[in-house]
């Protein structure tokens, strides 16, 4: 083995959102959505190496969560939901009161709750008074911020369907992917017959009217959620068990994409950040350079949801025990976004150092979740007899390992900047003594260190999955 380009310094880190914003369009991962047109706030396009993350991620999480389970099932729901879900869900009407947003936190408050709790009477109060009166006041958020000004505003998306101008109907494109999985409720018993506690799962797109989107995809109106909603006994005991699994489970699975410990925390709710039918409720958060910030939810939302679409559907929601009784069950929630994981991992990869003495930049990818495992370069592109043994490996590794990259464009050491800024694990390069000896040069993303490895060990080599 010859061991060159060792040493590797992590330097401190500033400005790094920016960086991460200019390295994703750089390097294709991710544009502002409708670039060409001037933008559109809020919207996101991932590109090829975007793409392939983004698809890891949601793979490791349908494997853990659904895949390797026996008693969760999983879903894929409509986007467009008739408006009497989000009447039963209480979206309506929570998601149209006059709101106020935490300049910092971008919590939203109901600006007549924050003016009732300073004792004003806000009956038959105009949103423009209240806006006048909370100034007046000086009223900030409960977590002490400064706010901006109230406005009655609708979170859900509005589209109109139907052919005919004039007589198109109003639904919303859903606010969460959650209340897809709640009205499938009834489908999931009556064609899978499942036993109490069981979960249903869904990975989708939902979208929110955000007031201010804001931190590249950390807030924007256009995103993926992953959850999952764990149905079960509704007592506490059982509520409580399942809770603090899920809990843990989330919190695995999210240090599994490869982050720092030290950047992940589980936080609980406050009483006054808890929905009213929450009987639980924790955030996992990641230090983000604009401070923590939620990941993750885990929620116990008991028999709410469930109980609501029951009188908003008139259709029973109840689950029928062997022994004849029925319950209502309740639901244990395990959610988060797509596009946050995505933007977390990238900020906790992101690596500055210097390697033969010269400076780089890295992602510092678990290997799992990297968009592309292993890059194959024949050392130069006009040696016909390098290009095509380069491309019989290719072959051979692209068989197993489908996310791999052809490269031969520049000299070596730009390739390998090339592929450590996508984050590219290993790269391979074939080279004359390769056409002596059928062994290539393996060099590693984090450490620069290169190895002669035979082509018949060289998949043995790379520890990918
Ligand atoms: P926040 O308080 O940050 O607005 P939330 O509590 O409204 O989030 P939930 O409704 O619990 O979020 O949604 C579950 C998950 O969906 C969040 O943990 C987050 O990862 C993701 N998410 C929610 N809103 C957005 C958004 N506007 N942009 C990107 N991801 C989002």
């Amino acid at each position: 083995m010859s061991s060159i380009n060792t040493m590797t310094k992590e330097t401190n880190i500033d400005n790094t959102m920016e960086k991460i914003v200019s390295l994703c369009k750089r390097r294709g991962f991710v544009y502002q959505g409708s670039e060409v047109y001037g933008g559109l706030a809020g919207t996101w396009d991932y590109g090829p190496f975007g793409t392939e993350l983004d698809s890891n991620i949601k793979q490791y999480w349908w494997k853990k969560f659904v895949q390797d389970r026996e008693n969760i099932y999983g879903i894929n729901a409509s986007i467009m939901m008739s408006p009497k879900v989000w009447e039963a869900s209480g979206h309506t009407e929570s998601f149209t009161d006059p709101l106020v947003e935490d300049k910092i936190t971008h919590k939203r408050y109901r600006a007549d709750h924050l003016l009732e709790e300073a004792g004003i009477d806000v009956n038959n109060m105009s949103v423009e008074e209240m806006g006048e009166k909370m100034s007046e006041l000086n009223l900030k958020s409960p977590a002490g911020n400064s706010v901006t000004e109230p406005k009655v505003f609708n979170l859900m998306v509005e589209a109109k369907i139907g052919a005919v101008e004039g007589e198109k109907e109003s639904v919303y494109l859903r606010g969460e992917i959650t209340q897809g999985v709640h009205v499938n409720f009834k489908n999931i018993l009556d064609s899978m017959h499942p036993k109490l506690p069981f979960g249903v799962a869904q990975i989708g797109k939902a979208f929110r009217n955000e007031i201010v989107p804001a931190n590249f995809l950390f807030r924007v109106r256009e995103f993926e959620q992953m959850e999952l909603q764990y149905y079960v006994r509704p007592n506490k005991e059982d509520g409580d068990k399942q809770f603090e699994y899920w809990k843990q489970f989330s919190m695995d699975w999210y240090k599994g994409l490869g982050i720092r410990e030290s950047n992940l925390r589980l936080r609980e709710h406050e009483e006054n950040e808890r929905a009213h039918y929450a009987k639980d409720a924790w955030d996992i958060e990641y230090k983000t350079p604009f401070g923590w910030r939620e990941a993750w939810g885990i929620h116990n939302r008991s028999d709410w949801d469930l109980k609501r679409h029951q009188e908003y559907s008139g259709v029973s929601m109840e689950y029928l025990e062997q022994d004849g009784t029925r319950v209502m069950p309740w639901v244990i929630e395990t959610s988060g976004g797509v596009g946050r994981a995505f933007l977390f991992v990238l900020l906790d990869a992101y690596r500055e150092d210097k390697i033969g003495g010269e400076d780089r930049t890295y992602l510092a990818l678990s290997p799992h979740i990297a968009p592309v495992k292993v890059a194959i370069f024949p050392l130069l592109k006009n040696k016909p007899e390098l290009v095509s043994k380069a491309r019989e490996v290719y072959k051979s590794v692209k068989e197993k390992i489908p996310q791999i990259m052809w490269d031969d464009n520049g000299n070596i050491g730009k390739r390998y900047r090339r592929q450590d800024e996508i984050g590219t694990p290993y790269c391979v390069t074939i080279d004359f003594d390769t056409l002596e000896n059928d062994t290539v040069t393996v060099r590693d993303r984090d450490s620069g260190e290169q190895k002669r490895v035979p082509i018949l060990d060289l998949l043995g080599s790379l520890s990918i999955y």
